[in-house]
């Protein structure tokens, strides 16, 4: 930049001759401006930074009045709704009492830097990734949303903006810009975005690496301008200011054929490690311990996640598969368990319900055999109980509904009089003609 004193050049700004206003400051691309124009512009520039800092102290008065639990008040929380996971729960309840607590800490004392600790939560489809981050949310009662990584593109092509995100955790918060910006918004099919040959698509980002970009500058905090609305973002809008700075988020993913990355891994280092052991370690033999579980960032930078992406990530957890047993104790024990639901909304009708523990494993059964987790119980459950709930009403005070594992079997549960319980829902046919 140079000081020019040519009369003849005008402010790019005011569009003033430099003989009226002075010496003008031309730019190397060739703009000009002026003494009086850079005044102005340089209040316009203090009076936003000064919005954005009262924009930052408005969140303050949300964090002074939270009270964090301790994670063993989050763990137990997340007992009354999630089944099994204990690693998980134990690594969740410190991350987000931590990530809570130094909010707090930072108002105490504002030289110091918060260092988010976002999460990534890997493990098979239906095990409770989506629950936990609920969950956790519940326990610390603070606004939640949940959104899907595949729908996000890098702006230019077709799909969400990044921004719609924090949308959504605004809406979630009632507009409440204040109580959004310390909430929790979950990623869900956040594998689907790695940087993979396979992902080759013409409406989206062909690489994954420009969502990955746009998330990470959300993820490492920033003022995001949020249309009220939603969509795409236009240049004469107005825009909700959203700073990202407090917001906590948790990132899932099945990452299938991650485990092979790390087996590979792992599989090498055995053998360096053998090479330097003597022989009582060498019968250590580490292959058979679940790969998943020995994860390294560096097997999710293979898996096609940029450095920066999963260094924005630190706290990183593995759901475990669910067994036949985890199935039965998730239809009757958690707080709003599906046999909970039932046995409530038939007592309203004034309706008994029972089931058989060989019941609760034969519908176990049936939804381990799906291989989507839990997420195969409710749909099953709900056809066994479609006649029950239609009947229900019309049946006489005091009836009782039986279901036993020849019911499931039969997809036809007994209603009626407790001591007769006539056939009310009859074995439903299949298209062949046999009982289904
Ligand atoms: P995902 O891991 O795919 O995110 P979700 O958390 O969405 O799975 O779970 C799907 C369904 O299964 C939900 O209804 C949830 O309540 C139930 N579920 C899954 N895992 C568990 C678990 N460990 N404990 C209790 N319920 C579970």
């Amino acid at each position: 930049m140079a000081r020019r004193t040519n009369d003849r050049m005008m402010c790019s700004f005011c569009g003033r001759s430099a003989n009226k206003v002075g010496p003008l400051i031309s730019s190397p691309t060739g703009a000009n401006i002026c003494n009086e124009c850079i005044q102005i512009c340089a209040g316009m520039y203090n009076e936003d930074k000064a919005g954005s800092k009262q924009q930052k102290a408005q969140t303050k008065p949300e964090i002074g009045t939270m009270r964090v639990p301790a994670p063993n008040e989050i763990h137990k929380v997340l007992d009354s709704y999630v089944i099994g996971q204990d690693k998980a729960k134990k690594i969740l309840s410190v991350a987000v009492h931590n990530h809570y607590k130094r909010l707090k800490s930072t108002i105490a004392n504002d030289d110091v830097e918060i260092d988010k600790s976002n999460v990534l939560i890997l493990g098979p489809t239906g095990t409770g990734k989506t629950l936990l981050a609920k969950t956790l949310a519940r326990a610390i009662d603070v606004p939640f949303c949940i959104c899907d990584a595949t729908t996000v593109t890098e702006a230019g092509y077709v799909g969400e903006d990044v921004e719609n995100i924090i949308l959504r955790l605004v809406q979630a918060a009632d507009y409440n810009i204040e109580r959004a910006q310390i909430g929790i918004i979950y990623i869900d099919e956040i594998d689907k975005i790695a940087r993979r040959t396979e992902n080759v698509s013409i409406t989206r980002d062909v690489s994954g690496e420009g969502v990955q970009q746009a998330l990470l500058k959300i993820f490492e905090g920033t003022v995001a301008n949020v249309p009220p609305k939603g969509g795409r973002k236009h240049p004469h809008q107005e825009y909700l200011q959203v700073d990202t700075s407090n917001i906590l988020f948790i990132c899932g993913g099945a990452f299938s054929g991650l485990d092979k990355i790390a087996q590979r891994r792992i599989g090498r280092q055995i053998l360096g490690f053998r090479r330097l052991q003597d022989k009582a370690t060498q019968d250590i033999d580490l292959r058979d311990k679940n790969p998943l579980s020995m994860l390294e960032p560096e097997d999710l930078i293979k898996y096609g996640l940029i450095p920066e992406f999963v260094g924005r990530l630190p706290v990183l957890t593995c759901l475990d598969p669910l067994s036949k047993d985890d199935m039965v104790r998730i239809l009757t024990e958690p707080r709003n368990a599906l046999v909970k639901q039932y046995v409530k909304l038939l007592a309203m009708e004034d309706v008994k319900l029972e089931f058989s523990p060989e019941a609760l494993e034969a519908i176990a059964e049936k939804a381990f055999e799906k291989g989507v987790g839990a997420r195969g119980l409710r749909s099953l459950i709900e056809e066994l109980m479609l006649d029950v709930m239609y009947e229900a009403p019309s049946l006489p005070q005091g009836s009782e509904c039986v279901v036993t594992d020849e019911a499931v079997k039969n997809n036809s549960p007994l209603i009626g009089n407790p001591r007769t319980l006539d056939l009310r829902c009859q074995p439903r046919r299949s298209s062949s003609g046999s009982a289904a």
